[in-house]
């Protein structure tokens, strides 16, 4: 420092305030919910307001065993069943799709995380990035029903739909929980029409950004 003119420290800390001032906090979410919660409609018109890049696990995998693929035949009968993939395998899926570029600015993430290993590796993978803004979205088991059965995916028979809401129980919740003990979390109501939900969605992620800047 020693040789630094005064007005080349002032020249540098201008750069670092315009550098800090300029750079906006990443939009990095994740919607948190059962499924049938309207995660996957919620995180589509996210991403394409924000011009960010969905983030859907169940998408990924449901192209790789379309594809048949490695992947595709390691999960297929797991999906089939309603059952969780595992950690390990989902963690690397995620860990590689956060390392493309179009993810800079933010992303939203549906499907992800599942479990306490994966929410745990997820803040691994953030900690340098801006972290996380977790929103759930509470919806009746109902509503749940209702909404997969109507949906026609592969998964959605009866006996497919009761394993995953025992699945989501299980492994799942707690990882709210996980979120709510670092007061990472919002939860919303996910009953409400899409266009309601979509503007809380908006107003709980500005507020926070707010409170952070
Ligand atoms: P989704 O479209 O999010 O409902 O996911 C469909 C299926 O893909 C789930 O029922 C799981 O079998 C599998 N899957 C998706 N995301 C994950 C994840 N994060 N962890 C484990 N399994 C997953």
């Amino acid at each position: 420092m020693e040789n630094l003119s005064v007005s080349s420290v002032r020249r540098t800390q201008l750069r670092v305030v315009t550098r800090t001032a300029i750079q906006p906090v990443p939009l990095n979410l994740v919607l948190f919910g059962p499924p049938g919660a309207g995660k996957g409609t919620q995180a589509d018109l996210f991403a394409e307001h924000h011009r960010i890049p969905k983030i859907s696990t169940g998408d990924m995998l449901r192209k790789a065993v379309h594809e048949g693929s490695r992947i595709g035949t390691i999960v297929r009968d797991t999906m089939n069943n309603g059952g969780l993939v595992g950690d390990d395998l989902m963690i690397s899926l995620v860990a590689e799709r956060l390392d493309q570029p179009d993810t800079a600015k933010g992303f939203v993430l549906d499907g992800f995380p599942r479990t306490i290993p994966q929410a745990a590796a997820l803040d691994a993978l953030l900690a340098e990035r801006g972290g996380v803004t977790v929103i759930a979205l509470t919806v009746h088991v109902d509503e749940v029903i209702r909404r997969l059965a109507g949906r026609g995916r592969a998964d959605d028979d009866a006996y497919v739909i009761k394993e995953r809401l025992a699945v989501y129980s299980r492994d799942t919740e707690p990882v709210l929980e996980y979120y709510r003990r670092r007061g990472a979390v919002t939860v919303l109501d996910g009953n409400r029409p899409l266009e309601d939900v979509a503007e809380s969605i908006e107003r709980a992620l500005m507020k926070k950004q707010n409170s952070r800047t």
